[in-house]
């Protein structure tokens, strides 16, 4: 599949805008110019010449870097809505019972809902923890949206897992689509098959990895096999570790992995809220990154994410949406917003996570989680041109003073005025360039009617 249908590159300048660039050399630049040509960042600071470059006005704009999310189920979206309150509508109970009926065409609905709504909010870059494959097909109609839509994306490739204590009737269910027991390695071809399919024509936007279970849901057996063929084949590892205070009474995955010796910085672990001392040593050694995802955490009742531990103990975090069915939304500054007040809280102090360390978290920290540091992530030349602009001369903005404060404390998606994602401009005065959005929100609304009916399922 080609991206001929996205729009072309072309050679532009941004003038006079109040540049966040995240660049620790560049740092704040107001009255800013930036060129960019052949998708790449060529020339930042004021007064720039460019001839012949399109111009777009920057005045009343803050020009900052796309968002990265480290740790996203895009998938999930399509379930946005059915996921309601008490246990029997939670979001386990709803993914456990609709889950299994996904059909290729359901990750295309739900991941395009999802990465239109993530793009339109500033969104450039996603870790699509896509741990609900049954086929390779539904692989394949996952990463077509993403490369229809023209996201940057690490796709950790990952099959649901049955659980013996699930219901025997719901186990049959999943392992007849592709699930797993805790006793069974994933399969290892298909994401090689993304590596060697997708990955080539992708003009490096595609990254791939797997997502694994890990030693508190498989066998020492089956998480050494994984880690040996993830390595084997040079895809990252990503895990979902100490997301509750069950998990770690049962077992502390960090120290079981430390003494099997499997830790690395091809590592990337979602949560971490209940992790030990030690656990956290081991992390900062390593240089194993952690994704904290403050939404969901919190509507999720997992607990408050421990952000301001980890990086006192030197652990590189970054934040994430984890997947919008909890998070509700794609709104990368609430989640920002939410992260500060938690660290306000435990720390009994207001400025224990400032809103600079905090925007570091979502642009170039996040871009350190994936490995992409020397990419994306900040307004620096020689990067690519993934940044977003963000109109300040509107009611919950004005009047700006600090654009960081103004960006993490007042900001919401609808701000977003411009996306460019790889040189390419992916939102333009308030609208997405390429998306049909009454299209794809009534093909969602659609495939989530036709999903409940297949499951026998009536949402409330
Ligand atoms: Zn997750």
């Amino acid at each position: 599949m080609s991206t001929s249908s996205l729009p072309t590159r072309r050679h532009t300048i941004i003038k006079n805008t109040t540049a966040l660039t995240m660049d620790s050399a560049l740092g704040e630049i107001v009255g800013a110019d930036i060129e960019i040509l052949d998708g790449e960042i060529v020339g930042i600071g004021p007064g720039l010449e460019a001839s012949g470059a399109a111009v777009i006005d920057g005045t009343n704009t803050i020009t900052l870097p796309g968002f990265v999310d480290s740790h996203w189920h895009v998938w999930g979206t399509l379930l946005r809505g059915v996921v309601g309150d008490g246990p029997e509508h939670g979001w386990f109970a709803t993914k456990g019972r609709l889950g299994g009926h996904f059909t290729s065409e359901d990750f295309a609905t739900g991941v395009r809902l999802g990465m239109a709504e993530g793009i339109s909010a500033g969104i450039t870059t996603v870790h699509d923890w896509s741990h609900n494959i049954m086929c390779y097909e539904d692989a394949e109609a996952n990463l077509a949206v993403h490369r229809e839509l023209g996201t940057r994306v690490h796709f950790s490739y990952s099959a649901p897992s049955a659980h013996p204590s699930m219901p025997m009737e719901k186990m049959r269910e999943i392992l007849a689509k592709g699930g797993l027991l805790p006793d069974a390695v994933m399969d290892f071809d298909n994401p090689r098959r993304i590596a060697e399919d997708w990955v080539p024509s992708s003009e490096s936007l595609l990254t791939v990895g797997v997502a694994v279970r890990g030693p508190a849901r498989s066998t020492p057996e089956v998480y050494r096999e994984e880690w040996r063929l993830a390595r084997e084949q040079g895809l990252s590892i990503s895990m979902h570790c100490a997301g509750t205070e069950a998990e770690v009474e049962r077992i502390h995955q960090i120290e079981v992995l430390e003494a099997d010796g499997l830790l690395g910085d091809d590592m990337l672990l979602a949560h971490c809220l209940y992790i030990s001392s030690t656990e956290r040593e081991y992390l900062a050694d390593f240089g194993i990154p952690v994704s904290m995802s403050p939404l969901s955490e919190l509507r999720l009742g997992m607990g408050s994410p421990p952000i301001n531990e980890h990086v006192a103990a030197g652990v590189q975090v970054s934040l994430s949406l984890d997947t919008t069915a909890i998070s509700a939304t794609a709104d990368v500054f609430q989640a920002m917003r939410v992260a500060v007040g938690l660290q306000s809280i435990s720390a009994k102090d207001a400025t224990a996570l400032t809103p600079r360390r905090v925007l570091e978290m979502t642009t170039i920290d996040g871009a350190r989680a994936l490995g992409l540091e020397e990419v994306i992530g900040s307004l620096t030349i020689g990067k690519r041109a993934d940044l977003i602009m963000v109109r300040t001369d509107e009611l919950n903005m004005a009047p700006v003073w600090d654009p960081v404060v103004a960006i993490v404390h007042s900001a919401q998606p609808s701000n977003v005025d411009t996306v460019m994602l790889d040189g390419r401009i992916l939102k333009w005065k308030g609208e997405l360039t390429t998306v049909n959005t009454p299209k794809v929100i009534a093909e969602a609304e659609d495939s989530l009617k036709q999903l409940c009916e297949r499951a026998g399922f009536k949402p409330r």
